[in-house]
């Protein structure tokens, strides 16, 4: 099967006109922790790629410590896989180098959304240190979204400033509700006000906390909470950001949603078919546009898992709007080039946008 599917994948390259160097390497990065070898560049009719990453996961245990928990460990007992000491910067920098991934912007999902100010302070301070440290000293491999403390809004948007300003961010990332709170809150106004200002890419991964209030029916086997849960948080947040207006407050926002937006951007045209079948229920003028043309308007990674899946998703948002995520060191996926390389239907100038192009450009990026 994975033999089959790795033969059509380069096979579709090759009708593309895609150069590959060293593909089947990219086997190797099924397991990021021991990629075996580095696959080479991507080029694509002669040009070189420079690629993106933009989900990749970091861990600062300085940060973990202050609030006293600690990231899940991507591979059993190896949570050492989310910190930039050497050796996991070695296995990093091969996995990256087996997958094809030249720079990946890192991450931190938030775990202090319901500590106190001072506390929510101190761990975003430490955090941002050590990813805008980490990230100057490798500025040709690695750039970085800085954390918030979005519970407090005022000084969320202070940090996202200091950040892009101060410290060499490209955005902030957050997560898909802020400890029951959605997104759409008018009490996040003044962090949405700032991003919009700064032009700041806002990535936003879900939680499994933030659906607490499923957390009953996501219990049992096959860890529900992650493979429904996350996509379920990340299309009602962003179905929130639409349908309370913010998205209309702030039309300047640079949204990306992790996991490809979960569900809404496979069934969004229901979004347009409510409020025009129950007009009663929902408010007249907001959104002002069909909220279709919003998620047009958002970017999202190419984190789903077939060659259809992803078709599928260039078709509904369009091939400028979605940009390559790994989630590593969580091994999700394998081969997130080939990933893309691989989907029917795309232009030489679509892979390349979607492997960097797009990303390079949002974020800022040389
Ligand atoms: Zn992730």
């Amino acid at each position: 099967m994975r033999a089959n599917r790795r033969t059509f994948l380069k096979d579709a390259a090759a009708a593309a006109g895609l150069v590959l160097v060293g593909c089947e390497a990219a086997a190797a990065a099924q397991t990021p922790a021991r990629p075996r070898a580095a696959r080479g560049p991507v080029v694509i009719r002669g040009r070189r790629i420079r690629t993106v990453d933009v989900h990749a996961h970091c861990a600062v245990p300085a940060a973990n410590a202050l609030v006293r928990r600690q990231a899940p460990a991507p591979t059993g007992d190896q949570a050492s896989l989310l910190t930039f000491d050497a050796e996991p910067l070695a296995q990093r920098l091969a996995a990256m180098d087996a997958q094809g991934i030249d720079v990946a912007v890192l991450s931190i999902n938030p775990n202090w959304y319901d500590v106190d100010r001072d506390l929510a302070d101190k761990v975003v301070a430490v955090q941002n240190d050590a990813m805008a440290n980490f990230c100057a000293a490798h500025a040709d491999r690695f750039a970085a979204f800085a954390s918030v403390a979005l519970q407090f809004p005022d000084l969320a948007a202070q940090q996202l400033e200091d950040g892009v300003k101060k410290m060499g961010f490209r955005g902030a990332a957050i997560g898909g509700s802020v400890a029951g709170a959605e997104l759409a809150d008018r009490r996040f106004d003044p962090f949405w006000a700032k991003a919009e200002a700064l032009g700041a890419v806002i990535f936003i991964h879900p939680q499994a906390s933030g659906m607490a209030a499923l957390s009953g029916r996501l219990r049992g086997n096959g860890m529900l909470g992650n493979v429904i849960g996350n996509p379920l948080e990340t299309t009602i947040a962003l179905s929130h950001l639409i349908f309370e207006g913010t998205l209309d407050r702030f039309p300047g926002l640079k949204i990306c949603a992790a996991h490809g937006g979960g569900y809404l951007p496979s069934y969004m045209t229901r979004s347009d078919r409510g409020c025009e079948t129950f007009p009663s229920q929902c408010t007249a003028g907001v959104p002002r546009r069909k909220p279709t043309e919003y998620v047009k308007q958002m970017y999202y990674d190419s984190l789903v898992f077939t060659p259809e899946a992803l078709r599928h998703l260039v078709a509904e948002v369009g091939a400028d709007r979605v940009v390559m995520g790994t989630d590593y060191p969580y091994p999700w996926v394998d081969a997130p080039v080939d990933h893309v390389l691989g989907t029917p239907g795309l232009s030489d100038g679509d892979r390349e946008a979607i492997l960097g192009g797009t990303a390079r450009a949002l974020l800022r990026l040389t």
